[in-house]
């Protein structure tokens, strides 16, 4: 079968990418411009030189029908992997412009396109977000269990925040997802994947970007914490995932009949400052004295305390059990591969 991933040099739809031509399925990514996507392909053709991968360029995914040129081009395309949403934050346009359009209109403009001109396709699956799902990020969470059928309520006009607008990005571009589907019974089955913070390695080591990608990026806002003997509170404090397990997430969404048309959250572990300076401090050594040790013992109970807790069984035992990547590989992993070259 050949699979359309859009937002193919995203963080996680590389990941993906990688799952995908393992498995042999062949690919078709799509990316704003050739100069993101060349040195990608470069390296999958390296790493499968017998898999089949190619892209299109979409350079904005707000515009209506952003898709219909590629799903003309392909009508051997059976399944859709949308990933393309903004998910930095460091914009410089009004937050609308910037998160809300791409998000509502990215999803709407595959699905509608995927209706008129892609009846062949027999599964889409979306990445929403946990953001979709949990009412806004807060330090008090502790005793909150999040499960796969809540819903974020932000609305667009109490949104202030860059965090807040893509919160609400993923909220409504969701709900229009699951409006569109309902009302107009396409014949294919529609699948989101709600990660909460998605934290691991590149798939490739030489192209590790200097700047991380967000979630990354936030999991290692703990190195330029002021050294301390207090336990660290510091954010995130929401659960966590592997990249290679979300990513596997989004095969098992169109391969497990029982997810095909599912809400589709699941999380590994918690995830605070605390526990990240514990790792970080536990497994290398040449950061000792460069970043804040905290409070080693309060890592427990900071979790406990502060982040929210989650029952998302329903969705593993669709998905037929799944072993998840401790936190603590997740975390080691990241810093292996971004010390060696950044360091
Ligand atoms: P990345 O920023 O690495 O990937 C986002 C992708 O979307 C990039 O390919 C980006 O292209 C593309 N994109 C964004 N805006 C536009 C636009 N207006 N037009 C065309 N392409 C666009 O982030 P992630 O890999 O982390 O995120 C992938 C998906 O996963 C997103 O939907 C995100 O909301 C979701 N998610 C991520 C989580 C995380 O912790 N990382 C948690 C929960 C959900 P370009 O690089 O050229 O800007």
């Amino acid at each position: 079968p050949t699979v359309l991933v859009t937002g193919g040099n995203g963080f996680i739809a590389q990941h993906v990418i990688d799952k995908l031509l393992a498995k042999k399925y062949k690919v078709i990514s799509t990316a704003r411009s050739e100069a993101k996507y060349a040195p990608l392909l470069k390296n999958f053709q390296k790493k499968y030189p017998d898999g089949t991968l190619t892209y299109e360029v979409v350079p904005e995914i707000s515009v209506n029908d952003a898709f219909d040129e590629v799903l003309k081009k392909h009508p051997e395309i059976t399944i859709v992997l949308h990933t393309a949403s903004p998910a930095s934050f460091d914009y410089d346009i009004p937050l609308e412009d910037a998160y809300l359009k791409p998000a509502v209109n990215g999803t709407l403009s595959i699905l509608k396109g995927i209706k008129r001109y892609a009846p062949q396709v027999t599964n889409v699956v979306i990445t929403s977000s946990i953001a979709a799902m949990m009412d806004g990020v807060s330090p008090s969470g502790g005793n909150i269990t999040l499960t796969n059928d809540m819903w974020n309520p932000i609305t667009w006009d109490k949104v202030e925040t860059s965090m807040e607008a893509y919160s609400a990005s993923k909220t409504y571009a969701e709900r229009a997802a699951r409006k569109f589907y309902e009302d107009e019974k396409p014949s294919y089955k529609l699948a989101t994947v709600n990660p909460p913070m998605v934290v691991g390695p590149q798939v490739f080591d030489d192209l590790v970007p200097r700047e991380m990608n967000s979630s990354n990026e936030m999991v290692s806002m703990v190195t330029k914490l002021p050294p301390s003997t207090e336990p660290q509170a510091s954010f995130p404090f929401i659960p966590s995932i592997d990249v290679r397990d979300i990513a596997e997430f989004h095969v098992l969404a169109f391969e497990k009949e029982k997810l095909a048309d599912d809400r589709i959250a699941v999380a590994a572990s918690a995830c605070v400052g605390q526990r990240i300076l514990n790792i970080l401090n536990d497994n290398f050594p040449e950061l000792d004295g460069k970043i804040c040790k905290g409070d080693y013992a309060s890592a427990d109970k900071l979790e406990e305390d502060m982040c929210p807790k989650f029952d998302f069984d329903s969705t593993v035992e669709k998905a037929g059990g799944y072993d998840f990547i401790p936190f603590e590989n997740s975390v080691i992993d990241l810093f292996k591969q971004y010390l060696s070259k950044y360091s």
